[in-house]
């Protein structure tokens, strides 16, 4: 090695042990966010697998309506799906929630009264929320769900601790795959967004209630061909989850 080198390799040396006593620097706030949920395995945004598959969500109903219009789509394509349901619309429309099951689609809990929850997060508030939720997706399939999603994908540390403790894994969506659909876009923006970032393992945010006229429905039309013709096979978050090269604990799963 030229001396040139030698300091050059010092250097590097130092800075590189400057960078790591940096990094753990005594007293240094660790940073709770979205890496460090997911690499406990605490929180779902996306799932990295090798197969070609995609999971396609839908929050805010059971309506009689629109969940209707987009299980007919979803059968004709033969797309499994997992449905974040209200509880209080399980509770309204037991029979739109008895189909969504029988037609094999997985049931999700996202609370009773979709409430907004502000951090800090209430523990007790959140568990009645889901438990209550819980009750009525019991009732409708005879067996607990295994997912939470939050009302405007809001967590904390309190959020995540009740849900896990709960066997209910918070799940989010993948950021490139928020197709916005509640504030209804327009159909093609819709779909682009979706086709343009599709990638195995994406969690992508659709509602199957939306005020005013939906545009998923007809979103879901142009969607669903394009991506079965690109090989992709839907499948619901728990198959994901089950697909993973990542170990989660997920209630009754094998994984
Ligand atoms: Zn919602």
């Amino acid at each position: 090695m030229n001396p040139g080198c030698k300091i050059a390799a010092a250097t590097l040396a130092a800075l590189l042990l400057l960078h790591s006593s940096a990094l753990a620097a005594p007293g240094t706030p660790l940073v709770k966010n979205r890496y460090y949920y997911e690499k406990r395995g605490e929180m779902i945004w996306e799932v990295p697998t090798n197969e070609h598959v995609i999971a396609l969500t839908f929050d805010d109903g059971p309506d009689p309506a629109e969940t209707q219009q987009i299980l007919n789509v979803l059968q004709r394509y033969d797309a499994k799906c997992t449905f974040f349901a209200i509880g209080k619309k399980l509770a309204a429309y037991p029979e739109v929630a008895k189909q969504i099951v029988s037609e094999g689609h997985e049931l999700a809990n996202h609370t009773y009264n979709h409430v907004y929850f502000k951090r800090p997060i209430s523990g007790s508030a959140l568990q009645h929320e889901l438990e209550l939720t819980e009750n009525e997706i019991v009732k409708i399939s005879g067996k607990h769900s295994r997912l939470f999603r939050p009302p405007g994908g809001m967590y904390d540390e309190t959020l995540v601790t009740v849900a896990n403790n709960m066997g209910l894994k918070p799940v989010l969506w993948s950021w490139h795959q928020d197709t916005k659909d509640w504030n209804r876009p327009g159909v093609y923006n819709i779909a682009n967004k979706v086709l343009r970032n599709a990638h195995s393992g994406d969690i992508v945010l659709f509602h199957d209630y939306v005020h005013g006229s939906s545009q998923t429905k007809q979103a879901l039309e142009i969607i669903l061909p394009e991506l079965k013709k690109r090989g992709f096979r839907f499948v619901t978050v728990s198959e994901l989850i089950g697909l993973s090269s990542m170990a989660f604990e997920l209630r009754g799963a094998v994984k």
